[in-house]
């Protein structure tokens, strides 16, 4: 299938790219790794007038610590995530992640910008950041602004991005003593969307009690959704198998699945439960506590 045709542009610089974007009024679309938004053009699902291709601006190409972050650019790759021994040896939940979206193909034209920016529910590096507590780095026409990730989703492929914006990188709290984290989703084959995903992210203080928690959830709501209540019952306690249940049933409480081939809304809900238990034990035997 062949897509309608449009215009091509490939800027070199982050203001040659905002510039075509608002000059295009809202017709032009970016073009990261192509993975989502080249078949919607193969369905004229979209049909924008230009593409603006950012594969080939070096500043959007980043990984690493900086400060107080953990700063990745828009178009750093998946493949790029998994090979990252900084991700592996501290922030192993994006590692999880990224091993588990799709296949070799996907991940080696996939773009973290791409990921976040599609909006779709299912897609994995959304909860997983979410869960991180992260901020996303937009620039537009003439201003830039900092969001945070949780303020970034309004519905299913409907984000804060107005059409002029383009999204320069994710930048996430820099791993700390204590911290711990886990991705994990159910899938019907490897290499699938998820059932259902869960990440979560947690920090212990000096006494072994939770500082920090962050939980959220993929592939059961219109978004990637936010935890908060789960998490809020592990922040200030010793972990122990009780509080885990707890957090898992609130998490599960917190989904919003939908019934499809995928299964029904109980066994969404079940699965949201498992996975949370899960992924906190896991969570918590990287931060050196085991329950
Ligand atoms: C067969 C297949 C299986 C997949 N399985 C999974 C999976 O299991 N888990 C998972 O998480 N993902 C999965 N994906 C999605 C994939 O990992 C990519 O995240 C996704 O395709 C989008 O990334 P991209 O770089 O290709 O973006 P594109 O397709 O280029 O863009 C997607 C959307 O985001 C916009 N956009 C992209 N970058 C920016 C930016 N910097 N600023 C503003 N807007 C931007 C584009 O305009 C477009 O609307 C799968 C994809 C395919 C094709």
């Amino acid at each position: 299938m062949i897509p309608p045709p449009f215009e091509y542009y490939a800027p070199r610089s982050i203001d040659e790219a905002v510039g075509l974007l608002h000059r295009f009024e809202g017709d032009a679309k970016v073009l990261a790794g192509g993975h989502s938004l080249l078949p919607l053009m193969k369905l004229r699902l979209a049909r924008p007038r230009a593409l603006v291709d950012i594969q080939r601006i070096p500043s959007l190409a980043y990984l690493r610590e900086e400060g107080a972050h953990l700063r990745i650019g828009a178009t750093t790759r998946t493949s790029e995530l998994l090979e990252s021994p900084i991700l592996r040896q501290s922030y192993p939940i994006l590692t999880d992640a990224a091993a588990e979206i799709a296949d070799p193909l996907v991940r080696n034209m996939g773009t973290v910008g791409g990921n976040l920016c599609h909006g779709d529910p299912g897609n994995d590096l959304p909860a997983c950041l979410l869960a991180l507590g992260a901020e996303v780095e937009v620039a537009g026409p003439g201003s830039s602004r900092i969001l945070r990730l949780s303020d970034f989703y309004r519905d299913t492929f409907v984000t804060a991005l107005e059409p002029t914006e383009l999204l320069v990188g994710v930048r996430v709290p820099r791993a700390r003593l204590g911290q711990g984290n886990a991705y994990h989703k159910l899938e019907k084959r490897t290499g699938d969307f998820a059932i259902a995903g869960v990440a979560a992210n947690l920090v212990l203080d000096g006494s072994g009690r939770i500082g920090t928690a962050g939980i959220a959830l993929t592939g059961v709501g219109p978004t990637a959704i936010l935890a908060e209540a789960a998490a809020a019952v592990l922040v200030g306690r010793s972990p122990d198998e009780d509080q885990i249940a707890h957090a898992a049933r609130l998490a599960s409480d917190s989904a919003q699945p939908a019934s499809d081939l995928r299964g029904s809304v109980e066994y969404k809900r079940a699965m949201v439960r498992f996975l949370t238990r899960q992924v906190l034990e896991r969570a918590l035997a990287r931060a050196g506590r085991a329950v």
